[in-house]
């Protein structure tokens, strides 16, 4: 079996923060929404995705992360509808090399030369 397919949620979220703060590009920004583990703050929001984009061709977007084995929660799918109704790009990726590749086609982080290692 890949590595990558047994690659936590949180070990793709570090890969691709990582990757991002390596090759981002100028007036880009790839952060976290802590929604896991967060209680009490006004304006929590069940659903909201795992990163925000901001920069590139998008603008905004956002990227949920999952394994290759994760499903998506009710919350995350009604967040991702509302985002295209709002014509925000929202997107569903898993493992580590398909987020990096939405990055890399919305302009956040410079395009890699070959595959990455596995
Ligand atoms: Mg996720």
């Amino acid at each position: 079996m890949a590595r990558r397919s047994v690659l936590r949620e949180s070990a793709i979220q570090a890969a691709v923060v990582q990757h991002w703060e390596t090759l981002g590009l100028p007036d880009t920004l790839v952060a976290a929404i802590p929604n896991a583990g967060a209680l009490g703050q006004a304006g929590l929001t069940a659903g909201l995705s795992d990163l925000l984009v901001l920069g590139g061709l998008v603008r905004v977007g956002f990227l949920e992360l999952k394994t290759a084995r994760g499903v998506e929660s009710e919350a995350q799918v009604t967040f991702r509808e509302r985002c295209e109704r709002l014509g925000v790009p929202c997107v569903l990726t898993r493992g580590r090399d398909e987020p990096i590749a939405v990055l890399e086609r919305w302009g956040i982080v410079r395009r890699r030369v070959g595959r990455l290692a596995a």
